[in-house]
């Protein structure tokens, strides 16, 4: 890491006459103030000094050891002392004009806005930051925080974002026979489906529907029955603590949809919002807006998180263990990023979620025992041609456990299909082992005192739709037979003029 600090002392009085005085500082007893702590060869150094006028002018560089700011910093007061009591000459302030901080770098950091920093290149393996900044911002040392911001995003980028940290697991054989279809527009000209008032929401009609439901029979003969998970209900409204406690809260917030309650339920207090509406037809939204109090939390995210406050502070029986449940009681919103893909990326969706707890072995061997029952689901009924990938769950990134990117347990597995009409690949469900995050973050205990493990899988039936109509089309009659002979007969849908 290198800093480049060019900038000048602004003093009270013109600094001709001072140039040797000045000079003499600079060679002998700046470079012991800079050296002061500071490993032999390293820390900063006095690359130039010039005089202009009212402007004593440097270069300084440095590496981490002592950055250039905390260097300037050091100079000032002791040469401010000198040029008082020789020359009578004051300082007034630093002037930064250009400071520059590079940082080895494997890659270019994306779409970022930084305080103080003007502007941010990527050059030959470096990373080059150019800081605005004032005396101030130095004081208050803006500069370290900003570096310190930086290389959290630089190891971050390094452990990965998910599409980085891909490593395939398996891979169905090829199917020829693949539809080019894109299935919503398929499902929005048989009109099974209709674009809901919200974003990234749609209706669902009987037809599609009815698919949804030969979905969640497959997953409850197949895994739920077999495997003997009970069905809970998760609340759909997430708090702030939920998201402390699960680790979403150092990360979620682009994706929430926020929830704020009323400052009051008593009807006086909306009677002018009531009002309003009646007359002029229109919903005031900035008086709502005044009258709604701070988000308590936002819409289901994740879907297992509000779970656990069910154990939260808990010792569970060790004849209660391992336990096995799901939920399917409810929508999951995410705010989604612009492209919005119809129903493959929605801002409401439906999933049904497995949770599972017990100790390591146990949570392991249910993880080995879902993929196994998810393999014959995706091959041999739904007729798929899908893959598994290995990928690190976000939340771990976030909070540093670099360590866990390369071990074979703690994970998870995204399951992709191709999508022929676009020859990409979508993630229609996924599959995590969350190692003892949940039972810690919740403060969850095993009568026994051995470790407490979790894993949970987000089974995404709007995904799989979309992966299944996009590889198989809308004819029911061409369905592979496990899914044709569950639906049946084609509902009777609502036919339109
Ligand atoms: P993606 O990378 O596609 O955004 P994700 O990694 O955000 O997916 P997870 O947080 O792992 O998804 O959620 C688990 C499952 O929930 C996904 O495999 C998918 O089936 C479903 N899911 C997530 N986001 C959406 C969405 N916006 N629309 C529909 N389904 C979704
Ligand atoms: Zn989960
Ligand atoms: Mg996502």
């Amino acid at each position: 890491m290198r800093f480049e600090l060019t900038g000048c002392f602004r003093t009270s009085a013109n600094v001709d006459h001072a140039v040797d005085d000045i000079t003499g500082f600079f060679r002998d007893e700046a470079s012991k103030l800079l050296s002061k702590g500071v490993p032999q060869g390293r820390g900063a150094l006095v690359e130039k000094i010039w005089c202009e006028g009212q402007s004593i002018c440097f270069k300084l560089v440095s590496d981490r050891y002592l950055r250039a700011h905390d260097g300037v910093l050091r100079l000032r007061r002791p040469l401010a002392r000198l040029l008082g009591k020789r020359h009578r000459i004051g300082i007034r302030r630093v002037e930064v004009r250009d400071y520059v901080i590079r940082f080895p770098a494997k890659r270019p950091l994306k779409r970022l806005k930084i305080p103080y920093v003007k502007d941010i290149e990527y050059m030959d393996g470096e990373l080059v930051l150019t800081l605005n900044v004032s005396e101030a911002e130095i004081e208050r040392r803006v500069p370290d925080r900003i570096v310190s911001l930086v290389e959290d995003k630089l190891a971050m980028d390094e452990y990965g974002g998910k599409s980085e940290h891909w490593k395939l697991l398996w891979e169905s054989e090829k199917r020829e026979e693949k539809k080019m279809l894109d299935p919503t527009q398929q499902l929005v000209e048989a009109k099974w489906i209709k674009h809901g008032a919200s974003r990234g929401q749609w209706i669902y009609g009987p037809e599609i529907t009815k698919l949804f439901r030969v979905f969640e029979e497959i997953v409850i003969d197949e895994i739920i029955t077999p495997l003997g998970y009970s069905e809970m209900i998760f609340p759909k409204l997430v708090t702030w603590e939920v998201w402390k406690h699960s680790g979403h809260a150092k990360g979620v917030y682009p994706e929430i949809y926020y929830v704020c309650p009323p400052k009051t339920r008593d009807p006086e207090f909306w009677e002018e919002v009531i009002d309003h509406y009646k007359v002029t037809l229109e919903v005031p939204i900035d008086l709502i807006a005044e009258k709604i109090g701070k988000p308590i939390g936002g819409m289901c995210y994740a879907q297992c998180p509000p779970f656990w406050m069910f154990l939260k502070g808990e010792t569970i029986a060790d004849e209660s263990l391992p336990f096995r449940v799901f939920d399917r009681s409810g929508t999951s919103h995410r705010y989604e990023s612009g492209g919005i893909h119809g129903i493959e990326r929605l801002d409401e969706f439906h999933r049904i979620e497995l949770v599972w707890c017990g100790s390591v072995e146990e949570v392991l061997k249910d993880s080995e025992e879902l993929q196994e029952r998810y393999k014959k689901i995706f091959t041999d009924l739904l007729e798929l041609e899908w893959r598994m990938a290995w990928v690190t769950p976000w939340f771990m990134a976030q909070e540093g456990l670099t360590g866990l990117a390369e071990e074979r347990e703690v994970g998870t597995i995204d399951y992709e299909a191709i999508m022929p009409y676009r020859n990409e690949w979508l993630e229609f469900q996924n599959l995590s082992v969350n190692g003892d995050k949940y039972p810690k973050g919740f403060n969850v205990k095993s009568q026994s005192g051995k470790p407490l493990w979790s894993g949970c899988s987000g089974i995404g039936l709007e995904r799989w739709a979309s992966v299944f109509l996009a590889q198989k089309g809308l004819e029911i009659d061409e369905w592979p037979p496990a899914v044709r002979k569950r639906y049946g007969k084609r509902p009777k849908g609502i036919k339109f003029l």
